[in-house]
């Protein structure tokens, strides 16, 4: 990709109704613009981090054996009103048509899953069902004012499993907490998980996968020598200061952190009120259990660009940045490396633009791709290697930068 042929411009200045850096980052470097309060596009660049994070996510649902599905945004008012959502949930966005009839935009997708499911599960020969799917949600919500965190249209991976018993179930909801884990890990995140209940969804136990930023509105409190994380809003059983009540070797700090991902046990709520039933081995009709697994598929975008910046830009993880490398020519060079490159499967975006060198080396530290090559003049036949994170640079020849890439 030449930027010389990229709509995009990037800003000197963030929006003033920016107040997080997500937002200001993201705007000013050229990968989201807003629309309305929690309402975005995602432009080129921006689309490529998002389609990089879904694949991450994609590959590890496809590893447990879910089905990827595309399920719809509009769903019949009949559906909500079935499981009382239609009343009871307050950030459902109801529309109504020319005809008067309502309708429900996804604030998730049990309401449609379910039915679903209830067309191909018959017996206990068909479970467990995994389906999943990444996907756009609508939500009333009242705070939008954390950038790309707190979304009224958001996109999120949701995936939703049926079981014949609870003892299946739980199998898999370990499985699932482990594929969260590694998903985030692969995004270069660290995710604490706590125990919370189930809020509107259910009365049972569910996990969030929390990382640590600021910019969150989760309250947490954490153990430094073990895995012990609460969420401060579920529990007042424990204070900042006082023991670890897992491991009891460290005080409990309390931190702000993101929620990016979650893991409900359903029961058999929505196969009650759908009445979904399969036949177990004796014959007998009963509901399965199911549980609804979400990963905040934007909000992992923001949540990573809070993590990773400085006073200069953003500082992608190598996993989802938008480009492998970030190339700059100057004196009229570059476009033999950039070919180079290219036929070496690198996805490189050339900067190629005839503006001054310092305008090129400020947007490369602004748009945050890992690694810069620069090529000029001065370079003669060799190129300039230097990582966003670090300040010094290298000469070295087209080989050494390859295999450098390939680390
Ligand atoms: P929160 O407590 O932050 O409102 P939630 O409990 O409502 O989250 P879920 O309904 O379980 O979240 O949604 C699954 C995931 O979708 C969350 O873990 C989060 O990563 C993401 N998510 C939820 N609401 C939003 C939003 N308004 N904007 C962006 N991402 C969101
Ligand atoms: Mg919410």
């Amino acid at each position: 990709m030449k930027l010389s042929s990229s709509f995009v411009t990037t800003l000197r200045d963030a929006p003033k109704d920016a107040e997080t850096v997500n937002h200001k980052l993201l705007v000013r470097a050229g990968y989201v613009r807003q629309l309305m309060a929690g309402v975005y596009t995602y432009l080129p660049f921006g689309l490529k981090v998002l389609n990089k994070i879904s694949q991450i996510v994609r590959e590890e649902m496809d590893a447990m054996g879910a089905s990827e599905v595309l399920m719809p945004l509009m769903h019949p008012a009949s559906n909500w009103k079935l499981t009382g959502a239609w009343e009871k949930s307050d950030v459902l966005f109801k529309v109504k048509s020319r005809t008067k009839r309502d309708y429900a935009l996804a604030q998730s997708n049990e309401e449609t899953v379910t039915p679903l499911a209830k067309e191909f599960l018959h017996t206990y020969k068909d479970l467990p069902l995994l389906i999943y799917h990444i996907n756009w949600k609508f939500r009333d919500e009242l705070r939008s004012k954390s950038g790309i965190l707190r979304g009224r249209e958001f996109l999120m991976k949701d995936l939703y499993s049926f079981h014949i018993d609870q003892k299946d179930f739980d199998g898999f909801y370990k499985k699932a907490k482990e594929a969260y884990l590694k998903i985030f890990t692969r995004l270069g995140l660290t995710a604490k998980v706590t125990e919370a209940s189930g809020g509107v969804f259910s009365e049972k136990i569910s996990y969030e996968f929390e990382v640590l930023t600021d910019a969150g509105e989760a309250n947490i409190l954490y153990c430094n020598s073990c895995d012990y994380c609460v969420n401060v809003d579920d529990i007042d059983k424990y204070k900042e200061g006082e023991d670890c009540p897992s491991c009891t070797k460290s005080k409990l700090k309390s931190a702000l952190a993101s929620e990016v991902g979650n893991v409900f046990d359903l029961g058999q709520k929505y196969t009650k009120a759908f009445d979904l039933t399969v036949k177990n081995e004796a014959g007998i009709n009963i509901y399965p259990i199911m549980g609804c697994y979400g990963i905040g598929i934007t909000r992992t975008m923001g949540v990573i660009v809070e993590k990773f910046h400085d006073e200069k830009g953003i500082i992608w993880p190598k996993e989802v940045s938008p480009y492998d490398v970030h190339l700059v020519g100057l004196n009229g060079k570059g476009e033999n490396i950039y070919n180079k490159l290219k036929e070496n499967n690198i996805d490189v975006l050339f900067d190629d633009r005839d503006i001054q060198a310092g305008q090129k080396f400020a947007d490369a530290d602004l748009i945050g791709i890992p690694v810069r090559l620069v090529v000029s003049d001065k370079t003669g036949d060799k190129i300039e290697y230097k990582e966003r994170t670090s300040n010094d640079s290298k000469l070295l020849d087209f080989e050494a930068v390859l295999s450098r890439l390939d680390r």
